[in-house]
């Protein structure tokens, strides 16, 4: 089998409980463990109950608190830049808001967010959505309300919108002919067949809003073959130099999954100062990318907060590892 593409098979190493988990399990091993009701319709939080003593902790004598175990998806490990590539392709947003230059704190700066929303009508030709040039944050100010007005949505600028927020349509580029239930083709969101998106929708229906993706340009080979070199040297430009098919229709159909939510900030990861201007964060070096439950806001599926990690609970990855899914694996956060 190809150990880059995990065709049906978990990585198992990733799927071993934590350690502090194993722990806190075989200290309450001989207890029922209750399943608490979600604090979200549809999450499928898992908790352990703890004994009060294994905190240590008098006050909490007559409590049970709870632990749940967090998830975070990522893509298999591939051999080089080339295979990922080969694989996954490569998703474009053509219309998102323009960097910005603050005056405030000297930064240039846009984000990676993605919006489920669609660019509203007429600013598909607005020249600050389609080449993404950095902008002053007076005039970065004025077109967030412009937008917000033909959105119909009353906002606070660099809040409700932010710098480099991508909007929909999305298109699809992969040089292999795509197979796999999750492509990862693009920073802050991911792609999955429909199996996926209709039980992604099932379980976290208020988490994750799905966007249809247009197949643009799909290669006709097998992703397990050998990635082709591009003249180029440069993975992304595969795509040019593969025979593709002319009707990508064929290949079925796949949605583009926007999360919506963040969990709170992780250790170390409370931003030191935030800009007034642009309300660009300052993150201190010290942060670790690891959840926690005090971490947690309620939902099956979200962004651990700083970061570009998709957090899942245990439940929600036990319901996406019954589908024997391909191209993902789970690794402890
Ligand atoms: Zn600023």
């Amino acid at each position: 089998m190809d150990p880059d593409f995990n065709d049906g098979a978990i990585d198992r190493r990733a799927s071993m409980i934590p350690d502090s988990d194993a722990l806190l399990k075989r200290a309450w091993s001989s207890n029922p463990v209750t399943p608490m009701a979600s604090a979200t319709a549809g999450a499928v939080g898992v908790y352990t109950a703890v004994q009060p003593s294994d905190y240590r902790c008098p006050s909490l004598d007559r409590k049970v608190a709870s632990v749940a175990t967090f998830w975070r998806l990522a893509h298999p490990e591939y051999r080089s830049d080339y295979k990922h590539s080969y694989i996954n392709g490569s998703l474009e947003h053509p219309f998102a808001l323009p960097g910005v230059c603050c005056d405030v704190c000297g930064a240039t700066w846009g984000g990676s967010r993605i919006l489920a929303q669609e660019c509203p009508p007429k600013f598909p030709q607005h020249k600050n959505l389609r080449d993404r040039w950095p902008i002053s944050r007076t005039d970065h100010a004025k077109l967030q309300r412009e937008l917000m007005t033909a959105l119909g949505t009353k906002g606070v600028p660099f809040v409700d919108l932010r710098p480099g927020d991508d909007f929909q349509p999305c298109f699809l580029d992969v040089p292999s002919r795509p197979r796999a239930d999750f492509l990862w083709s693009g920073l802050g969101s991911f792609v999955v067949t429909d199996r996926v998106r209709d039980l992604l929708l099932r379980m976290a229906v208020n988490d994750i809003p799905v966007c249809p993706v247009t197949l643009r340009k799909i290669g006709k080979r097998k992703a397990k073959l050998p990635p082709p070199m591009p003249s180029t040297g440069e993975p992304e430009d595969i795509i040019n130099e593969v025979p593709l098919l002319d009707d990508p229709s064929t290949v079925g159909s796949y949605s583009e999954v926007v999360v919506l939510h963040e969990s709170g900030f992780p250790p170390g990861g409370t931003p030191i100062s935030v800009c007034s201007g642009c309300r660009r964060p300052e993150i201190g070096r010290n942060r670790e990318f690891r959840m926690t439950a005090e971490m947690w806001n309620g939902q099956s599926i979200f962004f651990m907060a700083t970061t570009l990690y998709v957090i899942v609970t245990d439940g929600l990855k036990q319901a996406i590892e019954s589908l024997r899914p391909t191209n993902i694996i789970f690794k402890p956060v």
